[in-house]
């Protein structure tokens, strides 16, 4: 079985990262066709825009894309890349799974949580305007529609990866309307898994709170944009921070895994930076494609490596470079196969 993947890059540390990854993935024995798609800043200058138009059509064409890092111009109009790319593909849920790892410095030990962010409305919907010279006003969106398909997605995954519990985050005591709507929708798809997944909702504020204080008690939130968009962050640094954090936007037509942090320019080029996002990511890709067995030997390599702590970027206390980090993962994925 092989697998067309459209493959980008991106911008500053992206390019070696991309390398790397695309060897672990490779060494899980399945087959992959890198669709190889420039993006970012040397295609503003080449093609006058950070997001040509074929990479797009690459993306719906193979339905699948590994994505890099790309910076986002200051000051220069382009939109960021990683917005219009949700936006084009309707990639309408953000997943991002934050798991405590050996090897990994953080305040916790147990935490392993799924955050399920609904991508495409909200306060992002970008309906925002000045209401005379002295005040400004955004419109914040919220449909059953895009609730319920977001609510729908969390508890799939939930049931498809063995998770046992739904929280849906808000702020309806205050937002009665629109986040009462997005509750009134998670707990209108919950009523349709009752006995198999549980569910409970939990107030933007007081769920931050418990997150900080006992992150073990939660599994997988789903949240509003806003809210997710914050939490996401703040599961990510409960787990170690960026250079582990991997991430996922779902459509139903297409999919782009890439990792949350940005394009650390101050260290491209100097085989440094960690690659552990993206190769989670590509993690992710792979249970995506139903590679269940191929994902767990990679999510497994990586955990060992760095629990070794022999073969680690600077990043996890260690002197081993991009590649030489890459080798370590590859090999030990050969080693579990
Ligand atoms: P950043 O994530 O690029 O870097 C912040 C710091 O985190 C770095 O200086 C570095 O110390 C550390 N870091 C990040 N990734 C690392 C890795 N893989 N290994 C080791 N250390 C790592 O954030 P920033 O400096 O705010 O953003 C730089 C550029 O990236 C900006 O143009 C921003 O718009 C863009 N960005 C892109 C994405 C994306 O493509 N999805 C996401 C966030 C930021």
């Amino acid at each position: 079985m092989s697998y067309t993947v459209t493959l980008i890059p991106g911008d500053g540390i992206g390019p070696e990262l991309a390398e790397a990854t695309t060897r672990v993935l490779e060494a899980t024995g399945i087959g992959f066709d890198w669709d190889r798609q420039e993006a970012g800043e040397a295609t503003i200058a080449s093609e006058g825009t950070p997001l040509p138009d074929r990479v797009v059509q690459s993306i719906r064409t193979n339905g699948i894309g590994l994505k890099g890092p790309i910076t986002t111009p200051v000051g220069t109009g382009f939109r960021s890349v990683n917005v219009s790319l949700r936006k084009e593909l309707e990639l309408y849920a953000n997943v991002r799974p934050a798991r405590t790892m050996a090897g990994v410095e953080s305040r916790y030990e147990n935490v392993d949580l799924i955050i399920v962010r609904e991508n495409t409305e909200d306060l992002y919907a970008g309906v925002e305007h000045m209401v005379g010279p002295d005040a400004a006003e955004s419109i914040k969106i919220i449909t059953r529609a895009a609730s319920q398909r977001i609510a729908r997605y969390a508890f799939e995954y939930a049931v498809k990866n063995g998770r046992r519990k739904v929280t849906a985050v808000h702020k309806a005591n205050i937002m009665k309307l629109s986040d009462g709507l997005f509750l009134e929708s998670a707990q209108q798809v919950a009523a349709e898994y009752a006995g198999r997944v549980e569910f409970e909702d939990r107030i933007v504020d007081n769920m931050c709170m418990q997150l900080v204080q006992k992150p073990e008690l939660y599994d997988v939130l789903v949240l509003p944009n806003l809210y997710g968009d914050i939490v996401s962050d703040l599961a990510a640094g409960l787990v170690g921070g960026l250079g582990v954090a991997p991430g996922a936007n779902i459509g139903e037509k297409a999919a782009v895994f890439e990792p949350v942090h940005g394009s650390a320019p101050k260290y491209a080029g100097q085989n440094k930076a960690n690659p552990t996002a993206l190769i989670l990511s590509g993690a992710l890709m792979l249970r995506h494609l139903g590679e269940t067995d191929a994902a767990a030997a990679v999510e497994t390599a990586v955990r060992d490596v760095i629990a070794e702590g022999q073969t680690v970027t600077y990043d996890l206390g260690g002197s081993a470079g991009t590649s030489e980090y890459a080798d370590a993962v590859a090999a030990r994925i050969g080693s579990l196969r």
